[in-house]
């Protein structure tokens, strides 16, 4: 299956079609409703996703079910192969993955191709499946009987994914699910949709059977009707708070097991013994890398009692030097936005700052950029406080805010008051208010002097409070323990010596 992307202006004069991939095939979808797909760094319009119907998400799920049994019942030796035979597909096609990404998302291809690395160590991961799906086993619970338990897939899981990591989210889904036995109904972005056929035709070619993975592009009727779905055992989402909150409460009211990951307002706090150079290329590595657009981005910068002054300029200082350009030249740092209303959304935060009080240390739509792309410059507001709404909101973009904080105090209890609690850092050379960070946080994941602690993929990936709704974490471990559903056997078997039936052991012969 070829896939064609635009890459740079005037390459493609006709609209490409992105529809389902069902058992196997790509399936045109028959709805009539379509979504528009864009460059975003020419902010021209290349594609055309179909978006599915109930009766079309219904097709996928019943393709899937189909599928499970003969899934399911296949040895986790021929599994662990697929998920190798996987994992050297997608590493011989990285470059080709993320120049996908980069034709629909935007962001700079070392990035993109980074993406596609992280994403790949969760299949790296799920190649280990024999081993992550050990048991238990308790020999001589009482008297001649054996205790045991054993790990199953649940059936039919289902993946909604964001736009802003179109093929690492899905990776961190799908990889542990099917190699525990699942079927998977993957709802990429509508934004982006692209990579999850690609993706689906590298899982086909690694052996994956047909109706093991499967493709629904869409909108909200597509995800509806998953949570509501009987054959859908659970449903993992990824993005903003108020659609996984949403997502949570309707799939658990439907009796699927659910893990929703939200949205996130990064802290990254700066000590004033740090070495002020690293924190600066950190804050604006991680404030503006792929546009502000990641999760795990930082988004407030923390400069405690005399770092401020310095910090805050030598972040300025930074801010011109950043390459702002399409994303597949290599010379790029950073690209457009994904969407053009996106864009204006997130400059609009530049002026609701100034009116709440903040100092526009820089103005990103300053930088003057040729063309149509959703591109925004580099914008740093100082003086931000907790309660402003600059502050409060998730901007998803490239503009950075530094709230000041007298004291280490201070600075823990800002980052503790704030509803999310997806990531946050420490930049500090002194290893005991580090440890003493890590143990006061209440931030699922840290980083010391780490700006982005995106977890290897033997850990788990997970916010704590409005950044995760569900028990278990993403990925790792947890992403196992997602996936699978226990069984515990209690046995008694007569010994052989009991036995009325001659097997052939040397003491029933009389
Ligand atoms: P989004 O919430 O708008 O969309 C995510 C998915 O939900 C998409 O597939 C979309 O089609 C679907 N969706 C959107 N609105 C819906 C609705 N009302 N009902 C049903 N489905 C709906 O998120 P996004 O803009 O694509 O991605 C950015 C967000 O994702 C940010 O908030 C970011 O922080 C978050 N995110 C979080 C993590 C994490 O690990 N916590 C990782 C990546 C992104």
């Amino acid at each position: 299956m070829a896939i064609e992307v635009e890459k740079t202006a005037g390459e493609q004069t006709s609209l490409r079609r992105i529809s389902h991939f069902v058992n196997g095939q790509v399936v045109a979808g028959t709805s009539g409703r379509t979504g528009p797909v864009f460059n975003p760094a020419t902010g021209r319009q290349t594609g055309e996703v179909d978006f599915a119907s109930v009766e079309e998400v219904d097709a996928a799920v019943a393709a899937a079910k189909a599928a499970f049994p003969a899934w399911r019942a296949t040895s986790l030796a021929r599994r662990s192969e697929v998920m190798f035979r996987m994992r050297e597909l997608f590493d011989r096609e990285r470059r080709a993955l993320a120049e996908i990404i980069v034709a629909e998302h935007g962001k700079v291809i070392s990035d993109a191709v980074g993406e596609v690395s992280r994403g790949l160590e969760n299949v790296e991961f799920a190649c280990g499946v024999p081993e992550l799906m050990k048991g238990g086993f308790t020999e001589q619970a009482s008297t001649g009987i054996d205790v045991y338990e054993i790990l199953q897939p649940l059936g039919v899981v289902a993946g909604i994914t964001p736009f802003n990591f179109p093929a690492m989210v899905p990776m961190w889904m799908f990889a542990n699910a099917l190699a525990c036995g699942n079927c998977f109904i993957l709802k990429p972005s509508e934004k982006d949709p692209s990579a999850s056929l690609y993706i689906a035709d590298l899982l086909k070619r690694a052996g994956v059977p047909e109706g093991v993975f499967n493709v629904i592009q869409g909108d909200r009727v597509a995800v509806e009707r998953l949570l509501e779905h009987p054959d859908i055992a659970a449903v993992s989402f990824v993005g903003s708070t108020p659609v996984a909150k949403q997502i949570y409460e309707t799939a658990t009211r439907n009796g699927k097991r659910v893990q929703a990951l939200g949205g996130a307002k990064n802290h990254m706090v700066v000590l004033p013994d740090a070495d002020l150079e690293t924190a600066a290329d950190a804050a604006v590595s991680a404030g503006y890398g792929a546009a502000g657009e990641r999760c795990m981005a930082v988004s407030v910068v923390v400069a405690v009692g005399s770092v401020a002054d310095p910090l805050v300029e030598a972040i300025r200082s930074r801010l011109d030097k950043v390459k702002i350009g399409p994303g597949i030249e290599p010379e790029s740092e950073m690209g457009p936005l994904i969407t053009r209303e996106h864009r204006d959304r997130v400059a609009g935060y530049i002026d609701i700052g100034r009116n709440e009080g903040a100092r526009v240390v820089a103005d990103g739509r300053a930088r003057k950029f040729e063309g149509d792309g959703f591109y925004l410059g580099l914008s740093l507001l100082d003086d931000v406080k907790p309660g402003m709404k600059c502050y409060q909101d998730e901007i998803f973009g490239p503009v950075l805010s530094v709230v000041r904080a007298p004291t280490y105090e201070d600075a823990v209890r800002i980052v503790n008051e704030n509803p999310y609690g997806n990531g946050v850092a420490l930049f500090t050379r002194d290893g005991g208010a580090a440890r003493r960070f890590q143990f006061e946080v209440n931030v699922g994941m840290v980083g010391i002097n780490v700006p982005i602690p995106v977890p290897v993929a033997y850990y788990s990936f997970g916010g704590w409070k409005s950044s995760l709704f569900g028990d278990t974490h993403m990925y790792g471990p947890d992403g196992v323990r997602f996936y699978t559903r226990r069984k515990v056997v209690t046995s008694r078997w007569p010994g052989p010596s009991t036995s009325k039936v001659d097997l052939g052991f040397p003491q029933n012969r009389g």
